[in-house]
């Protein structure tokens, strides 16, 4: 399969184990939606490679990252992901260019990236002078000037007011069109993943459990219907 994301780990957390088994296609998004506390963020730090899981594979491209079999974890800096957090993880003390110059494997590709996201008419601010939503644009502009063979996205979005908000899912389906790389995005809104996910991995006490998303639509349904 090509450029895709494979990954079967598990890992012990506080009170329960992390136990998963997921596949993500190039041009793909799997958005994972669950309770707060469920392990979806240290999903996230498993295949960026910041943690590692006591059991399984994780792949890319059929090129193994974790193999816990054979003692091998690639290290996150040779992984070539591309990663967005709630929080924004700009240097304050570069420009919005520079910031993302920083960043560019082609330094030739910054200025499409900045206009593209609507930020190059900031280029020569620095962080604390730009809005929260044109932070985490420019957060976007950042990851993907990685040209990462795989995105992903932590609560990208929840930090910003309900207008940037849309703005930006819009303009992340729209990208990951272009982009044919796999993208993992950590949601806790369930509005926001049936609009951009092309699958949806629901995650309880770090399993897969689908029956969770129905007992939310039930509740969302009694919601309504009062
Ligand atoms: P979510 O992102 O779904 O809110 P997290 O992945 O942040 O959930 O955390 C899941 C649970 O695992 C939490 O109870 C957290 O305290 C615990 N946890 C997170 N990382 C570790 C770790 N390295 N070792 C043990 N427990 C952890």
């Amino acid at each position: 399969m090509f450029m895709t994301l494979c990954l079967d780990i598990r890992k012990k957390l506080a009170n329960f184990t992390l136990d998963l088994s997921l596949v993500c296609p190039a041009g793909s998004l799997t958005a994972i939606v669950g309770p707060s506390g469920a392990g979806k963020s240290t999903l996230i730090r498993i295949i960026s490679g910041l943690e590692r899981p006591d059991h399984g594979t994780v792949s890319l491209d059929g090129v193994l990252w974790n193999d816990t079999c054979n003692n091998l974890c690639i290290p996150p800096q040779d992984r070539g992901v591309g990663l967005v957090f709630q929080e924004y993880t700009l240097f304050p003390h570069l420009t919005v260019r520079k910031n993302v110059a920083f960043a560019a494997v082609d330094k030739d590709c910054v200025q499409e990236l900045l206009v593209r996201f609507g930020v190059d008419h900031i280029a020569e601010r620095r962080p604390a002078g730009i809005s929260g939503g044109e932070r985490q644009r420019v957060a976007f502009c950042q990851a993907l000037a990685r040209k990462p063979a795989l995105l992903l996205l932590d609560e990208p979005f929840s930090a910003l007011d309900v207008a940037t908000r849309t703005n930006l899912r819009g303009e992340l389906k729209k990208i990951k069109e272009i982009l044919n790389i796999p993208v993992i995005h950590v949601t806790h809104d369930l509005e926001e993943a049936f609009y951009l996910a092309d699958d949806i991995c629901v995650v309880e006490e770090g399993r897969l459990a689908p029956q969770w998303l129905e007992r939310q639509k039930n509740l969302r349904a009694v919601q309504l219907s009062q």
